[in-house]
């Protein structure tokens, strides 16, 4: 019996390779690497997954059929994004995309994908669905890695959002959210979103909606500093620095309204090592003291898993299709003993 972190924000697909190489470079290229960060994060100690964007559901298969080493991911699809969102990586000569116009690359090799209306919305997320999402991903507000929309911005109308929840309702799953901002988390918690990825620009009443309405918070300790994802254009630089300065009062924030908090490290476009991360947030201004590592618990999925509901991939199609080995303990880390029993 081995133990095992649990990461509930991963990128399998964009982990290991530099942003612009995992968004234009060779398919193939792309896979084989992201094979190879699989093998890494087992060896690192994740022996579990949240995967929350990309075409991670090939290598998903390959590693539950024992033909790849890797962690067990619940994977996801695209992430769905509004036209100049977090997730359009289109150039600006390539607009207006018209009725007839194909998909983008970044939609074919489905790592984002736009919907700007809530027929879109829908459309897009049973296409998700259909692929064998494990549960939807939206982008609503500004993104760092993104190039057109600044950080405050608000994306999705609260219909849209709405449409997205329902829709993977109806498949037995949820909808987790990548937003920095108040406005935008607040929006999320009244749409019925069950997870906010990120978060970093949260305010107190933000931070307290999370937590009154039983939402998970997904917050990484994004510094900003040599360790952080690297960015080659200074717009990115300049939000990746803002998000930075913000992480820490955000980490407050959590510590002292307690909504439920997940561990993942969002571990894309870089090499760093999981341990050297460790290492380097012992020191750091997120440190032990802000997840405060909890206990090494007997064998329990983390209370999250239970928003799959009867769609949960270990238990239904996804697991009638592959062997899905469960691992036989994981080590979860909180802020505090309420994330074992909420
Ligand atoms: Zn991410």
């Amino acid at each position: 019996m081995a133990p095992g972190l649990v990461g509930m924000h991963a990128h399998i697909i964009l982990a290991g390779i530099n942003e612009q190489t995992a968004l234009y470079g060779e398919a193939t290229f792309v896979h084989l690497v992201a094979s190879r960060t699989a093998s890494t994060m087992l060896n690192q100690g994740f022996t579990t997954i949240r995967d929350v964007g990309g075409p991670a559901f090939a290598l998903k298969l390959a590693i539950d059929r024992g033909i790849m080493p890797g962690p067990r991911s619940f994977a996801s699809v695209a992430a769905l994004s509004q036209t100049s969102g977090q997730g359009d990586f289109r150039l600006l000569d390539e607009l207006p995309r018209m009725p007839t116009t194909p998909a983008h690359r970044v939609e074919r090799e489905v790592i984002n994908i736009l919907a700007d209306s809530v027929p879109e919305v829908l459309r897009r997320t049973r296409e998700q669905l259909m692929k064998w999402a494990s549960k939807i991903n939206v982008m609503a507000g500004g993104g760092v890695s993104s190039l057109y929309d600044p950080l405050e911005t608000a994306q999705y109308l609260e219909d849209d959002l709405r449409a997205a929840v329902q829709a993977a309702a109806d498949w037995g799953t949820y909808v987790c959210t990548l937003v920095y901002t108040p406005a935008g988390i607040q929006r999320c918690v009244k749409a019925g979103e069950k997870c906010i990825e990120h978060g970093q620009l949260a305010d107190a009443a933000a931070v307290k909606a999370m937590a009154d309405a039983g939402v998970w918070c997904g917050i990484q300790p994004f510094l900003a500093d040599e360790d952080a994802n690297p960015k080659s254009d200074p717009r990115q630089r300049a939000k990746q620095v803002e998000v930075g300065e913000r992480t820490v009062r955000s980490f407050d924030l959590v510590r002292r309204h307690s909504p439920r908090l997940a561990f993942g490290t969002d571990y894309s476009s870089t090499r760093v090592a999981w341990h050297e991360w460790a290492a380097s947030s012992t020191s750091s201004p997120v440190s032990c003291r802000h997840w405060k590592p909890c206990v090494w618990p007997p064998v329990r999925p983390a209370n999250c898993w239970r928003y799959w509901g009867r769609a949960h991939p270990t238990t239904t199609r996804w697991a009638r299709c592959v062997r899905a080995p469960w691992p036989t303990c994981c080590l979860w880390m909180a802020a505090r003993r309420r994330v074992w029993t909420g």
